[in-house]
């Protein structure tokens, strides 16, 4: 941040009394400008065995297939944000199943919450992010050109799911694609020795 969004001056970076990390600072209003992880939250949608891609007309990754998922608006849940995003990517009107995977992306800041979801109905149509909605058997899923690690974790588990027969909740911490890391899971037992 290089300017106050109160009153305008230059901002400055210290650590405020009682804080533990540097922020930016207003010195001619005193305001304390917090930067906090974003919250991205979409949706699995499933029509019988087939789910629903959209391929993106936005950059970043431009062309490639995601699942339907967009950031959190200020005022609305999580479940409120997922359906919405699905409708304005998608077109599509879903039911939400259940939290389906969560992921960690400390490098950018950022949250993934992605929900199963069931297609209502074959109505769906591409929104003005999309290029087109389709849907993809698993074998038919394009796995070379999904936009986003976090997509591609989540439909990994939920194919994997389907043949074991049971859908679980997946966590997963991941880092930059071009670190080639892959996803490293997290159970809630891990989570919490962590934290201790
Ligand atoms: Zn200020």
């Amino acid at each position: 941040m290089k300017f106050c969004s109160e009153c305008g001056s230059t901002v400055t970076q210290c650590v405020p009394p009682g804080d533990n990390r540097l922020r930016d600072v207003c010195p001619s209003c005193q305001a304390i400008h917090y930067q906090n992880p974003k919250v991205v939250v979409g949706t699995v949608p499933e029509w019988q065995d087939k789910i629903l891609l959209c391929r993106r007309a936005i950059e970043p990754q431009y062309g490639k297939w995601t699942l339907p998922a967009g950031f959190m608006e200020n005022h609305e849940t999580t479940l409120q944000g997922a359906a919405r995003e699905t409708q304005e990517e998608a077109g599509a009107q879903i039911e939400i199943l259940h939290l389906y995977t969560l992921c960690n992306l400390p490098h950018i800041s950022q949250v993934y919450l992605m929900f199963r979801a069931r297609l209502l109905s074959l109505d769906f149509s591409p929104g003005e992010e999309s290029l087109e909605v389709a849907l993809f058997d698993e074998a038919d899923i394009p796995w070379d050109n999904i936009a986003f690690l976090t997509v591609e974790y989540t439909l990994r588990q939920y194919f994997a799911d389907r043949r074991k027969g049971a859908f679980g909740f997946h966590m997963a911490d991941i880092g930059r694609r071009e670190a080639a890391a892959s996803p490293v899971p997290i159970t809630p037992e891990a989570a919490t020795s962590q934290s201790q």
